[in-house]
């Protein structure tokens, strides 16, 4: 059931003044439902319960967190039908993509309850005190990841399920041991509702603390300005635009305690196609290229935003076979009015840029859809005009001729960070490249050979994060397991009685867990 109201802890509650209706892009009217803002009365009740819940979840063993983790995958599968049709309505995606995107939203989560349950994953490290060694006694010291305290997760307006309320930021983070707070997105707010009463279903099945998991609603960025200056919020995840990651960055940056904000705020994913390969596979490639572009209305932050290729005499094969592609490409819908003029306004810019050939543009037909678009540019004007390395969030890429080798390096040094960047090369031809890679890898977070940056892989060894501006930290990876990382912080135990220490660090090994001991490796 949707009630519009902000979910906080065990309890509901909708003191807040303003309300506001989700639009369905897909017909293009007012969803009946009303949702309230919430209000500063709320946000400071939600941390109250997230800081007394963290007191005891902080403690919970692996098992027990895996174990509530599994459950809200049940509850996800049982309200699958009634979820992926709501979310229908408020995004406008379609019912396969949606089934999709929770599939993925529930491996992720038993991927996560698996590493909990397993337990390596604290890097549980010993050194054995050595009373009698020569000059100063060596002392007992052991050190292993613990939580950070409660964390505030913004749900993802392109990927309503596995980057929302139960997606990879919130899961991590319960997973880690933190109590989560979630700002749902005002895209799809009543999905984001049914998403959170299934986590707080498996919560009380857990019997889990009030305040583990809270979700409150917001049109306007004050519900989540004070969410992240409210003092009981140790870290922050976004993902979304470049201006509103770097906003939320700096107002937790000026808190009287900083905390650190995981922003993912988006790309554009270079494809370079080198020569061999353009010329053996052109077709191919022009396909797979302009599919990823296109693919969900090119709203993935993995979007291909721009190819760069060397000149070849069968170059201009190449671009008409991609102009060709893009003219195949229906017009999709957008996920919401912003994002749509957004769009529009980009694309608008580009058209009446004079050093920019639009090669293909769909006409502009029905409101919230968005044409496929692609653009051609000299390497030249490339490098000189940064404005063109602005993401366009929807299905657009930028096509750049290089007339050289050296064309293409001036291009990898003028680039910001990536979350990706792809070479469409021959396995030589990648070797005679080293330097051009090398440059590249400076960039980005993810280096592909002869794939697309589309269709993320969600495993251990992914890196999903990049230099900024892609992220705001590119240590970390906001998909994967290693998302859990950020949200935990190292504590030593030094001299500690063994009774009193972790499971984790205990002398016996009681979880037979990976750990290293004294400098090797063992279970
Ligand atoms: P967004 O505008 O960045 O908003 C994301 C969330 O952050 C929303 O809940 C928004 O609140 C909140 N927010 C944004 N700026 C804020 C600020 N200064 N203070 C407090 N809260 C703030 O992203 P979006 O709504 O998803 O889409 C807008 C644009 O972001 C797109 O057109 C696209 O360019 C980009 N985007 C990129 C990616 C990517 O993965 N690369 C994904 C999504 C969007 P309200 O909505 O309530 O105002």
């Amino acid at each position: 059931m949707i009630t519009g109201k902000n979910l906080i802890g065990y309890s509901e509650s909708a003191k807040g003044t303003n309300t506001f209706c989700a639009f369905s892009p897909l017909n293009l009217k007012e969803l009946d439902e009303v949702f309230t803002e919430t209000d500063k009365a709320e946000v400071e009740l939600a941390f109250e319960k997230a800081d007394a819940a963290f007191k005891e979840y902080r403690l919970w063993s692996g098992s027990r967190k895996s174990s509530f983790l599994n459950k809200i995958t049940e509850h996800l599968e049982s309200n699958r039908k009634h979820i992926t049709a709501r979310a229908v309505l408020e995004t406008g995606l379609t019912e396969a993509r949606l089934n999709n995107e929770m599939n993925r939203t529930i491996n992720q989560i038993k991927m996560f309850a698996a590493l909990v349950l397993e337990g390596s994953w604290v890097e549980a490290s010993i050194d054995r005190a050595v009373p009698d060694r020569p000059g100063t006694p060596k002392p007992d010291i052991r050190k292993m990841l613990r939580p950070l305290g409660p964390v505030v997760v913004f749900g993802a307006s392109n990927f309503p399920l596995a980057f929302s309320v139960a997606g990879g930021d919130t899961t991590s983070a319960l997973a880690a041991g933190n109590p989560v707070l979630v700002k749902a997105h005002p895209s799809h707010p009543g999905t984001s509702e049914l998403v959170a009463r299934t986590i707080l279903a498996a919560a009380r099945e857990s019997d889990a603390p009030e305040g583990v998991f809270s979700m409150l609603v917001g049109k306007g960025f004050d519900s989540g300005q004070m969410m992240v200056k409210n003092p009981h919020a140790k870290a922050v995840a976004f993902t979304g635009s470049l201006a509103g990651g770097k906003a939320l960055y700096d107002l937790a940056q000026q808190r009287e305690e900083p905390i650190p904000v995981f922003a993912e705020m988006g790309s554009l994913n270079p494809i370079f196609v080198m020569r061999d390969k353009q010329e053996s596979e052109t077709s191919a490639i022009a396909g797979m290229i302009a599919s990823s572009v296109n693919m969900g209305a090119g709203q993935f932050c993995t979007k291909p935003g721009l190819v760069i290729m060397e000149e070849t005499p069968k170059s201009n094969d190449f671009v008409d076979y991609l102009r060709n592609e893009f003219s195949s490409m229906e017009n999709q819908v957008m996920l919401n009015e912003g994002i749509s003029s957004r769009y529009n306004e980009s694309i608008n810019y580009l058209a009446n840029y004079s050093n920019v050939e639009i090669l293909y543009s769909a006409k502009d037909g029905e409101k919230l859809r968005g044409r496929p678009v692609i653009a051609v540019a000299s390497a030249q004007d490339f490098i000189s005009n940064p404005s063109l390395q602005y993401e366009v969030f929807g299905p657009y890429t930028l096509v750049v001729r290089c007339s050289n080798k050296n064309e293409m390096k001036e291009i990898a040094s003028s680039l910001a960070g990536q979350l990706s960047v792809t070479f469409f090369a021959g396995d030589r031809e990648m070797a005679d490249n080293c330097d051009l890679v090398n440059l590249l890898e400076d960039k980005t977070g993810r280096l592909i050979f002869n794939e697309v940056p589309t269709g993320l892989e969600v495993c251990s060894s992914t890196q999903h994060g990049g230099p900024f501006p892609a992220t705001t930290d590119s240590r970390f990876t906001s998909v994967g397991t290693g998302a859990i990382k950020r949200f935990v912080r190292p504590v030593a135990y030094q001299n500690w009685p063994d009774n009193l220490l972790p499971a984790e660090l205990r002398d016996d090994n009681p979880l037979s867990i990976w750990r290293l001991d004294d400098n090797q490796w063992h279970m």
